[in-house]
């Protein structure tokens, strides 16, 4: 009846305040905990079993599965692992084993990004008390009788063996006395959903046991006869219909239990025994869209600072709000440590630019571990972001030696790319080999490098120009006579182009050249000279033409690039081009 009592720890009080302060706001986290806590134990016998084959005997199951008691208020989570002996439930489930965890402990503030970073790596069983007033951990280990652990999180707890016998045959059944104001984890959909959020990769099954109930017809039962010596009414009885009674269906319940994590979490195999169909499978399982797809994808593994496996999808299309989500928390990259759901709540893990991206990781150790100094500089997750970055950039190069998958890329994502020269100072040598744009030289689309490979003997810059569509571009003048010279000129379209090549100045030591600015420099001596005579020849000319526009144009000049129109205007070196002031104009409305 009576267990013998213990005190906790210290130091397991004090981690249970912390606990309960920070992360009241987010109890749900409890159920990760166990079903994490179940998954090791789980481990540790399948382990076991390899080298004592005996050890799977006492339950050759290997599973959770969490049941609902609605009338008593209690969720039970029960796992076949290795369970706990006596000794066990004492040390595990009243003290801090873990080596560092006090220290940890000691170098904590209290300040609410201490108490955050908590919330989101290892806080272990005692999150249980977040939702429960009253816990009782039986438990069967293959070397000691089964136990029954109990606390209500006050002092202390009881041990007891479990006067039911060995019931469980083997592992840990945690029946959690929900508080109060918990009710809804008593709920079979708010259960579901929280094993798909947090646990849907484990490795072993988790079922929910759900009691149901079905209508049976029973077996029809001849009508007793009123007079069993009358043989006569039985005969008479039994020809008719009516002598079988029409018995009521019967309700009767049974227990069936639902898989609730049957995606599997192919990102830690071996990237060679994964096909391309299993890859598109779990995109829409990643992203929670149902019927997305991806355009490309990268599986990695890194080692050294962090030890992770990761895969990195690019959608096939992109959002349409893509550069409208100023804020910097995207949720495109969830953390995983093993197999187990972390966070996807992290600001600033990748660049803005990158929030096109969907990217799962899984970690072998909390990235974050217990030293004050990693927690504050989040060393892990820097190298996860660097990792992350320099797959991208493998995985573009490669996609942008098949052309045409390429130009797709670009369709969708260009302007990420573009927001990524402008924001990114670490990668905007790579960004830039990146770019592609239109261009008079074809009607692909051509990289900055390949430019350059075209271009004339003596050409010292690169010759674009501006406009709304490559239609209208083709049409101005200033595009009219750079090509009548046979210089390629490219088209830019997107109004951020012009914001770009102004930020990127020059490429591979060739500056950008907006062809309809005034004193182009087209690198040809003889040009300069005729040019000269001509200025002097017109002279009267453009005095004339300088008073009569005096207030709508700044200067007049003879040009030497235009060639079938008459005349053009132009911006000055330091004004806006008529695209920027278009591109202003927008952004002022
Ligand atoms: P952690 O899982 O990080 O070790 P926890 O507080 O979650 O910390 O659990 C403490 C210890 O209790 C575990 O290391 C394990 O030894 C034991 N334990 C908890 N739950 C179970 C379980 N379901 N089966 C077996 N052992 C368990
Ligand atoms: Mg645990």
């Amino acid at each position: 009846e009576k267990g013998e009592k213990y005190q906790f720890q210290t130091e397991v009080a004090r981690l249970m305040n912390i606990v309960i302060n920070s992360l009241y706001k987010t109890p749900e986290i409890f159920l990760r905990e166990l079903i994490s806590n179940g998954s090791d134990a789980l481990d540790k016998i399948r382990f076991k079993s390899l080298t004592d084959p005996t050890a799977l005997e006492s339950n050759p199951n290997l599973n959770v599965t969490i049941a609902l008691h609605k009338d008593q208020r209690v969720i039970t989570i029960t796992d076949t692992g290795i369970g706990m002996t006596k000794e066990d439930l004492q040390k595990n489930l009243g003290t801090i084993a873990k080596s560092g965890t006090s220290e940890f402990l000691d170098t904590l503030s209290g300040d609410k990004a201490d108490m955050d970073l908590i919330g989101k790596f290892g806080v272990g069983f005692y999150s249980v008390f977040l939702v429960a007033d009253k816990v009782r951990v039986t438990s069967k280990n293959n070397n000691d009788d089964q136990y029954i652990w109990e606390s209500t999180a006050v002092d202390d707890f009881t041990i007891a063996k479990d006067p039911a016998g060995n019931t469980l045959g083997r592992g840990t059944q945690i029946a959690i006395h929900l508080k109060e104001d918990q009710d809804q984890y008593l709920e079979d959909a708010r259960i579901k959903e929280l094993v798909t959020k947090y646990s849907e990769f484990i490795n072993f099954p988790i079922y929910l046991r759900q009691t149901k109930t079905k209508e049976v017809e029973p077996e029809p039962v001849a009508k007793e006869t009123k007079d069993d010596d009358d043989e006569e009414a039985v005969v008479e009885e039994a020809k008719d219909d009516d002598t079988k009674e029409k018995a009521e269906p019967v309700i009767v319940a049974y227990e069936e239990d639902d898989l609730m994590n049957s995606n599997k979490p192919i990102w830690i195999r071996d990237p060679k025994t994964v096909t391309e169909v299993e890859y598109q499978e779990f995109y829409p399982v990643l992203t929670r869209e149902p019927g997305a797809k991806a355009m490309a994808h990268s599986h990695f593994k890194a080692e050294g600072d962090v030890d992770f496996k990761a895969i990195m999808y690019i959608p096939s299309v992109a959002p349409k709000d893509l550069l409208q989500r100023v804020d910097s928390v995207h949720r495109n990259v969830k953390l995983y440590v093993k197999r187990v759901f972390i966070t996807d709540d992290f600001p600033d893990i990748l660049p803005r630019w990158l929030s096109f991206l969907k990217v799962v990781v899984d970690a072998e150790d909390a990235p974050l571990n217990v030293s004050r100094e990693t927690v504050q500089s989040n060393k892990g997750i820097k190298a996860i972001s660097k990792h992350i970055i320099k797959k991208l950039f493998d995985l573009l190069k490669t996609l942008s030696q098949d052309e045409e998958r390429y130009a797709g890329f670009i369709k969708e994502f260009g302007t990420s790319l573009k927001l990524g020269a402008l924001e990114d100072k670490s990668n905007v040598k790579k960004i830039s080999r990146l770019l592609r744009y239109r261009s008079s030289d074809s009607d692909k689309y051509t990289s900055l490098e390949s430019y350059v490979s075209r271009m004339k003997k003596g050409q010292k810059d690169i010759f674009y120009f501006t406009g709304a569509n490559v239609d209208e571009i083709k049409q101005s003048p200033f595009v009219e006579s750079l090509l009548a010279r046979g210089y390629e000129v490219l088209y830019m379209d997107d109004p951020v182009d012009e914001i770009v090549l102004t930020h990127l100045g020059a490429f591979e030591g060739k500056s950008f050249q907006n062809v309809g600015k005034s004193d182009l420099n087209l690198g040809d001596e003889n040009e300069a000279e005729a040019n000269k005579e001509l200025e002097t020849k017109f002279l009267p000319l453009l005095d004339w033409m300088q008073a009569t526009l005096l207030n709508d144009v700044e200067k007049v000049r003879v040009s030497k690039r235009l060639t079938t129109s008459p005349a053009a205007l132009v911006a000055n070196d330091f004004g806006w081009t008529a695209n920027m002031e278009r591109l202003m104009e927008g952004q002022a409305k």
